[in-house]
């Protein structure tokens, strides 16, 4: 069983010594606080513990659990960590083109067009990507976004072509 602990009646400076001394004997801990604690949450993400939050009432239920994932451990995180460089086809020409694995856009060598890699990588839809990228995981979020609205900006103009019967 997990401890649960109630620190709504403690000193809110004597909260965060309390709950990571707990921590260390416990190991994992329910804490009843009254809002999100967003500092202590961000502490214990840099220590690496998984937390969930759950609304319960006047409080909330902090679930701290422990870390069970080493940074950039994962097959997925490890294009974007260790980026390798691969070989792909230019969409326009079919020319070879180099690209590093967490590169979002490049420039074909061969046509000059402007082209939009793929990132295929776990970390979107991962529940512990946040972890698992740890100060990297804003930046790759954003690069991600880029790469949805760069990819709906590509109009496939052969839908509008009408195509008229020769007779
Ligand atoms: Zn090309």
């Amino acid at each position: 069983m997990v401890e649960v602990i109630d620190v709504r009646g403690l000193e809110r400076d004597k909260r965060i010594s309390y709950i990571f001394e707990k921590l260390e004997k416990e190991g994992e801990l329910d804490v009843i606080i009254e809002t999100e604690p967003k500092p202590l949450i961000k502490k214990l993400h840099d220590r690496g513990y998984l937390v969930k939050l759950k609304e319960e009432g006047d409080h909330v239920k902090l679930e701290i659990r422990e870390p069970k994932i080493i940074p950039g451990s994962c097959p997925g995180a490890s294009t974007i960590f260790r980026p390798s460089l691969e070989i792909v086809k230019c969409p326009h020409c079919g020319a070879d083109i180099e690209r590093w694995t967490d590169e979002i856009k490049g420039v074909c060598e061969n046509c000059g067009k402007e082209v939009i890699f793929e990132i295929d990588s776990c970390v979107q839809w991962c529940e512990y990507a946040k972890k698992c990228l740890g100060d990297k995981y804003e930046e790759v979020m954003q690069t991600l976004e880029e790469l949805k609205s760069a990819k709906s900006k590509i109009v496939d103009v052969r839908k509008y072509i009408k195509m008229e019967e020769v007779k």
